[in-house]
């Protein structure tokens, strides 16, 4: 086995590399991912072991929304399908749970069991560690130029390399390989901001649930300052602009987005510093659903992209794993994946 990266193994260019990621079973009304959930946690530990680290922390989730949402009705009932303790929350209860929160214009919150901070760039260091123990052939700064899904071959500046099949899991770069997605496709540029909360609010942030301050999949979205990270706000809003290739330099206009959208999250959001900005690409499609689908003989796409693929991306690939060794019926991969497929495989 093979895996061509066009700069290094991790790259922190990539959508995967951050401090934290985001893990729930909360889908609300992006139906059908919340029940991939429990397996995808289950995929998760599969790879703690694989690893011998577990680059984890569980916390509650916290939901606020400012204005009326099928959002929580939505999740709550897929929580009570899958067991998942929840409870809705008034507004003062917010307020203990998360008092660097405004409660202003409060409609509807609460609080779910099941989520948690990944830590990504230690997940990808060490994910990359196994794959070479395991002997999976690394070829860093090996940017693919093109490939051929009738044949596996694929082709870089080094030269060819012919293989039984090939998967494109190429992020925010997919278009340059795969032009045709255009248009269902979208690089898509995101700022996050990190933060040092005022001193006053440092024992409530290192107690702090994840957090989504909003309406459906937009809205802030917040992961506490834990285990050397630093807290980080982002904002869910699809910008659809940019490309891969585009410098991770933030802008003025980068950074007042995220803040807007902290500021209406945050009581007291000006006594935070801001100490990093950071630029992110990730590709979304119009209903935020993965496209993993054959694109030939001997190729396969993998955009596990809108914002939502890290927690789900071990489950995802050892689903396309299984189908490409004959494990399962790959014909059910590209619904399954869209999160249309119900839980079981
Ligand atoms: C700001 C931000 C916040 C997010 N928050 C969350 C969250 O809280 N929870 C969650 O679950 N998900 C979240 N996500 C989404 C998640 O991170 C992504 O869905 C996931 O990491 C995508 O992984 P990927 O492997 O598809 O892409 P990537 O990690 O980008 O990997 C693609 C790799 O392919 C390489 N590549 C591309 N083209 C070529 C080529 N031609 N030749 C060689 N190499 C190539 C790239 O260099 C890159 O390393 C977030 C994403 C961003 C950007």
């Amino acid at each position: 086995m093979a895996l061509f990266e066009q700069g290094p193994v991790p790259n922190p260019k990539a959508s995967s590399h951050d401090e934290h990621r985001m893990t729930r079973h909360c889908y609300g009304t992006l139906a059908g991912y919340g029940l991939l959930m429990p397996q995808a946690f289950r995929a998760y530990e599969e790879l703690w072991s694989d690893l011998g680290a577990r680059h984890f922390r569980p916390t509650k989730f916290l939901y606020v929304t400012r204005e009326q949402s099928d959002w929580p009705a939505a999740t709550a009932r897929d929580l009570d399908r899958m067991g998942i303790p929840h409870r809705p929350l008034t507004p003062a209860e917010v307020s203990e749970i998360a008092p660097m929160l405004t409660t202003d214009a409060i409609v509807d919150a609460f609080e779910a069991d099941g989520a948690g901070e990944l830590f990504a760039a230690r997940i990808t260091r060490d994910l990359a560690d196994w794959l070479r123990r395991a002997g999976v052939e690394i070829h860093e700064h090996a940017r693919v130029g093109a490939i051929d899904a009738e044949t596996g071959r694929v082709e870089t500046g080094r030269g060819y390399h012919d293989a039984d099949l090939v998967v494109v899991a190429a992020g925010a770069w997919v278009l340059d390989l795969l032009p045709g997605q255009k248009g269902r496709l979208a690089p898509s540029r995101q700022t996050v901001l990190y933060l040092q909360p005022p001193q006053r609010l440092d024992g409530a942030w290192r107690r702090a649930p994840v957090i989504l301050d909003g309406s459906g999949m937009r809205g802030t979205y917040v992961l506490p300052p834990a285990e050397g990270t630093r807290l980080k706000v982002g904002d869910h809003s699809f910008t659809r602009q940019g490309s891969g290739d585009d410098d991770r330099i933030a802008t003025a206009a980068d950074i007042a987005t995220v803040a807007a959208a902290a500021r209406s999250s945050f009581a007291d959001f000006d006594d935070y510093t801001i100490l990093e900005a950071k630029v992110c690409y990730y590709t979304v499609t119009a209903d935020e659903r993965f496209v993993v689908e054959p694109i030939g003989p001997a190729g396969w796409l993998m955009s596990a992209c809108s914002g939502h693929g890290f927690k789900l991306a071990p489950l995802i690939a050892s689903g396309l794993a299984d189908a490409i060794a004959g494990r399962r019926s790959a014909a059910g991969i590209p619904d399954w994946a869209a999160g249309r497929g119900g839980p079981d495989r």
